[in-house]
């Protein structure tokens, strides 16, 4: 168990959270396992065994109700767009790119890109689907907006 002073008690989930999230291979890290998944083309997030809430950004405890009983899930993948910005970026950079917060169907909200809109057609409100793809020559999970019709990941 970690020792620390009194005054930086607080600090200790943090610190084992940084910990348990730094390369390990015998006991992989919430962020490590959520990228080991997307790697595997699969969206999975934490969802509480005590509460039942789903839980991201990858973490030990669920931040609804302290349990470290945290199991991982698949989602559906649909989303709400709950706001969206547009990255002004040159075009031999790749053009301008949205960023935009998504509101989960589970609950959890996380920051993405809506991809198969332009950037500036991203709109509050829209329904969006996760698909597994590459940022930065990275898994990442990016959004397609399903009005444009059913897409073949
Ligand atoms: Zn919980």
């Amino acid at each position: 168990m970690l020792e620390l002073p009194a005054h930086t008690e607080h600090l200790k989930d943090d610190i084992l959270a940084e910990q348990q999230n730094n390369n390990n291979l015998e006991n992989p890290g919430p962020l490590q396992t959520f990228e080991e998944n997307l790697a595997k083309g699969e969206f999975r997030i934490q969802q509480c065994k005590d509460c039942g809430q789903h839980v991201f950004y990858p973490r030990l405890l669920c931040h609804h109700c302290g349990s470290n009983a945290l199991k991982w899930v698949a989602v559906s993948g649909k989303g709400v767009v709950y706001s969206s910005a547009v990255v002004r970026q040159r075009p031999e950079k790749g053009g301008d790119y949205n960023i935009s917060l998504i509101d989960l169907e589970e609950g959890p909200r996380l920051m993405s890109r809506v991809v198969d809109v332009d950037p500036e057609e991203v709109a509050i409100g829209m329904q969006v689907s996760a698909h597994v793809g590459m940022i930065n020559d990275k898994p990442a999970v990016l959004f397609y907006n399903k009005e444009q019709g059913d897409k073949e990941w």
